[in-house]
């Protein structure tokens, strides 16, 4: 079960632009991928995301961790 709160509207919106939705970043780190899935973390608030890339909306798209833990 994924603990975190679904992702808001706002949220997918800035995460389809390439930003973090927590700090406003546009530098992501690409961690594991699975299937069509990857794992993104932001390089600067730790943020981690798990997306299908090119696919906007928000299909596929939710938080693994929130802003200061990282990859664990
Ligand atoms: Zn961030």
């Amino acid at each position: 079960m994924n603990p975190y709160p679904e992702l808001t509207a706002i949220e997918v919106a800035a995460l389809d632009a390439g930003k973090c939705p927590d700090c406003g970043s546009e530098h992501f780190l690409e961690g594991p991928r699975g299937g069509m899935n990857v794992n993104i973390q932001c390089a600067r608030c730790k943020a981690e995301f798990n997306i299908v890339p090119g696919l906007p909306g928000s299909f596929g798209k939710e938080r693994i961790s929130l802003p200061g833990t990282a990859f664990k």
